[in-house]
């Protein structure tokens, strides 16, 4: 095992290689220049083993994980992303494999989602290992979507299916007997590789009223938004879209959809917009080639209700993840 210097240079040093400004990471700091007209966009976000990924999860997507929800959440802010820092501590006793195989999953993300490493941290950890992104997106102006923002009549849109994380994850602890062994797949590698929405998530910026990502489940997520702009959010439940794998969990499971509007880890974007930009939102979802769906509408009032299939209103106790809940 090599020092911490040698780690860099080998292994997080050519994944720098891309950006002039952050000299090879041997100085102390990198230098960012925005584009002309453009505001930084930042975020963070941390993943610790045990509690984000698993001690025998691939080391690749563990990498990719974590640079994907920094990723989503640029992607509801409608920003492009461009950057980040890495701090990572690792455990002591961590086989230098791990850490290249970790490093080949960010370079694969880096190349997918067009972002570079511009720096970061490395110590040893006598605790679980952890990793900590620091990404940095681009906007026109100050045009980085909100959660405040929402307006009574607009409509509650989201991206691609909910669900499928929390379910994923299910499958990985209690696989469900009877569903078939592709989608209990696609199950997990929804739960395991999130697919942050960034190329429709660009599109939002000014056409969007207000978003978020949802990753703690969508109802307390759209709580969220709803509290922070002031409104009430009706959530359709029939609406709700459900990948085909769980639609098939639903045929002998009815309490699947509930699940999956309170479960995390779909790392979607839910956003609003007012109905007559519903013509433009369509041609964006055409373009990013991104499943959108309106799952329900802004009225007047606080909180978050969840319109039954029999037409009933439900106030859903809140669900989803709180790191400090007890
Ligand atoms: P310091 O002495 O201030 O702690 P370091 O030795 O940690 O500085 O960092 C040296 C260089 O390596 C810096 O440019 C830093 O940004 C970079 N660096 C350290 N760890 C990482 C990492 N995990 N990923 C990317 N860059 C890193
Ligand atoms: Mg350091």
């Amino acid at each position: 095992m090599s020092g911490e210097f040698d780690l860099i240079a080998r292994h997080f040093a050519p994944l720098a290689k891309d950006a002039p400004l952050a000299f090879g990471l041997k100085d102390d700091a990198a230098l960012f220049v925005p584009a002309k007209g453009k505001s930084l966009v930042l975020t963070a976000d941390a993943i610790v083993e045990g509690v984000h990924f698993l001690h025998d999860d691939p080391p690749d997507q563990i990498g990719r994980k974590l640079l994907r929800v920094n990723l989503s959440d640029l992607a509801a802010k409608g920003a492009t992303p461009r950057a980040y820092l890495l701090t990572c501590a690792f455990p002591r006793d961590i086989d230098e494999r791990w850490i290249a195989a970790f490093a080949r999953g960010l370079k694969a993300d880096q190349r997918q989602f067009d972002i570079v490493l511009l720096g970061g941290d490395t110590v040893a950890t006598p605790g679980p290992a952890t990793f900590s992104a620091t990404m940095f997106g681009e906007v026109k102006g100050r045009a980085m979507l909100r959660r405040a923002g929402a307006r009574p009549g607009d409509l509650l849109c989201t991206t691609g299916t909910i669900g499928d994380g929390g379910l994923g994850l299910t499958e990985l602890l209690t696989p469900h007997a009877g569903l078939p062994a592709a989608q209990r797949r696609y199950l997990i590698a929804r739960y395991r590789l999130p697919q942050p929405r960034t190329r429709i998530g660009a599109m939002l910026a000014g056409m969007a009223s207000a978003g978020l990502d949802v990753s703690d489940g969508l109802v307390q997520d759209v709580g969220h938004l709803a509290r922070q702009s002031g409104v009430q959010a009706i959530v359709d439940l029939a609406e709700v879209p459900l990948s085909p794998a769980a639609r098939r969990l639903e045929r002998t499971d009815a309490g699947v959809r509930a699940r999956a509007i309170s479960a995390g880890d779909d790392y979607e974007i839910t956003f609003t917009i007012p109905p007559k930009r519903l013509a433009a939102l369509e041609s964006a979802a055409l373009r990013s080639r991104t499943r959108v769906t309106v799952i329900g509408r802004i009225e007047k009032g606080a909180g978050v209700a969840v319109r039954l299939p029999d037409g009933t209103l439900a106030e859903p106790e809140t669900g989803g993840y709180d790191h400090f809940g007890r």
